[in-house]
């Protein structure tokens, strides 16, 4: 599994890039990761994710979580999600279709 190398979050783009050890690059928008955040409060237990939508969400804070999840705390105040290195990777496959959906409108 890779794992993010270097973990900048661009500020005035509102976004966190991921530079992970196999050299991919993975741009996430804040609302997208605040969105799909991963933690049972936002996603409950009927197995189907859902998106929370947050008007302008900034991350506050980045927390390594063992070797294989960050922890993002938001600021509105949730800081409960813990995403994994495997699902960040899998929202990264998904963030040009988020992208492309967020332009048109
Ligand atoms: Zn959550």
């Amino acid at each position: 599994m890779p794992i993010p190398a270097l973990i900048v979050p661009l500020m005035d783009e509102k976004a966190l890039r991921l530079l992970w050890d196999d050299d991919q690059i993975s741009t996430y928008p804040f609302p997208y990761l605040r969105g799909w955040c991963p933690c049972a409060g936002c996603q409950g237990h009927d197995g189907e994710r859902q998106f929370i939508k947050v008007e302008n969400p900034q991350l506050a804070t980045i927390k390594p979580v063992g070797n294989y999840a960050l922890n993002l705390g938001w600021s509105d105040g949730h800081d409960t999600g813990i995403y994994s290195f495997e699902y960040l990777r899998t929202l990264s496959d998904q963030v040009a279709e988020f992208n492309a959906t967020t332009t048109e409108r």
